[in-house]
């Protein structure tokens, strides 16, 4: 049977890498949710809606309508990557720019409401792992398979420092480390926090977990 597995928790705790795996070995597809957002706020800051002096959420929220996001395997990579309007974003929403931004614009209830329905629409049909920060709290309330997944701030600011130094971004470890505790932090102070564990959500710190054992681990669940 296809199942629905849900992933959440906090920016680089290697969710996604995890995820990938476990749906090319299920022959599920994988929904990047995070790049949903990223996506948004990467129109928003092209179309001059948000930068560093100020931030046009009435301009962005009355644009919605006209941004479509979609995603398209790529054989080479294999994962699918995200496109906007038609176009290939996948490079372009993995700044430390845009992730500088992008809970701001996650806080916009308009956004998460166009992007909740879609992702929705996404996983109709089971055999799918999403992750994301709601996906079991809000997106699929009934996934057979919840996961919840930690590591300690350091350990994801390492990560995520060293996917962007592999890519050639100039960053330092400091400011990549200082952006993560922001997106913990907005992430999970505002009254309605996207990032909650769900009751039935299964808890895996992976701060010292190898990928081989994340996989293995996440597997034998998801066949139970
Ligand atoms: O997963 P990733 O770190 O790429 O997500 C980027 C940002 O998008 C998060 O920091 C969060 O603010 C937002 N997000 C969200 N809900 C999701 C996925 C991401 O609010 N389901």
């Amino acid at each position: 049977k296809n199942i629905t597995i849900a992933i959440d928790g906090f920016s680089s705790t290697g969710k996604s890498t995890v995820a990938k795996q476990i749906a090319k070995h299920l022959g599920y597809v994988y929904v990047d949710s995070g790049a949903m957002y990223r996506a948004v706020t990467y129109y928003a800051m092209q179309n001059g809606f948000i930068d560093d002096k100020h931030f046009n959420v009435e301009g962005l929220v009355a644009k919605l309508n006209t941004i479509n996001i979609s995603f398209k395997f790529n054989n080479a990579m294999g994962f699918a990557e995200v496109y906007l309007n038609g176009v290939n974003i996948e490079n372009d929403v993995r700044t430390l720019e845009v992730s500088g931004f992008v809970s701001k614009v996650a806080e916009i209830s308009e956004v998460r409401q166009k992007l909740v329905e879609k992702q929705q629409q996404l996983g109709k049909d089971g055999g799918v792992v999403m992750d994301g920060r709601d996906i079991g709290t809000v997106v699929f309330t009934d996934a057979e398979l919840k996961l919840f997944m930690t590591a300690s701030a350091e350990t994801r600011a390492q990560r995520r420092y060293s996917e962007l130094i592999e890519r050639g971004d100039d960053v330092t470890y400091e400011a990549v480390l200082k952006n993560v505790q922001e997106r913990d932090y907005i992430d999970t102070n505002r009254e309605d926090s996207p990032l909650r564990k769900a009751k039935d959500a299964i808890q895996i710190d992976n701060s010292n977990m190898s990928l081989q054992e994340q996989f293995d681990k996440i597997l034998k669940l998801a066949k139970t």
